[in-house]
């Protein structure tokens, strides 16, 4: 290989490997953890919770009561008068567009403040 052939390849390369790697990035970003949970209850928003701030917060409507806490960044169903539990076996998201439902006392609580473009697969 001739010595511009071999600089041709590299900065081939090193255009792909940037290019790759603002993609991940992009990527990462869409799955960074959230700032934010919303509180839905029968889909009206009813309250916002830092996800910053390690706390608990309870949820009472006609359907039932809710116990959501807060830790490390992360949100989960603690308690809930629910019979199914799925809430509170669903365990603790942290990330952009993650959602804990609890059908039974239509509660939903959907993680956001990820950067724009938030991919919204849940896991
Ligand atoms: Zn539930």
């Amino acid at each position: 290989m001739k010595k511009l052939d071999v600089w041709i390849v590299l900065i081939v390369f090193a255009v792909a490997a940037a290019a790759f790697a603002l993609v991940q990035h992009a990527r990462s970003t869409a799955s960074a953890p959230g700032g934010y949970a919303e509180v839905y209850v029968k889909n009206e928003l009813v309250e916002t919770i830092d996800l910053r701030t390690n706390g608990r917060f309870a949820v009472k409507n006609e359907e039932g009561y809710n116990l959501l806490e807060v830790e490390d960044g992360g949100i989960r169903m603690a308690e809930a008068d629910c019979l199914s539990q799925t809430c509170v076996h669903a365990g603790a998201k942290s990330m952009g567009g993650e959602i804990i439902v609890c059908l039974p006392n239509r509660v939903v609580v959907k993680i956001v403040g990820a950067p724009e473009g938030v991919d919204t697969v849940a896991n």
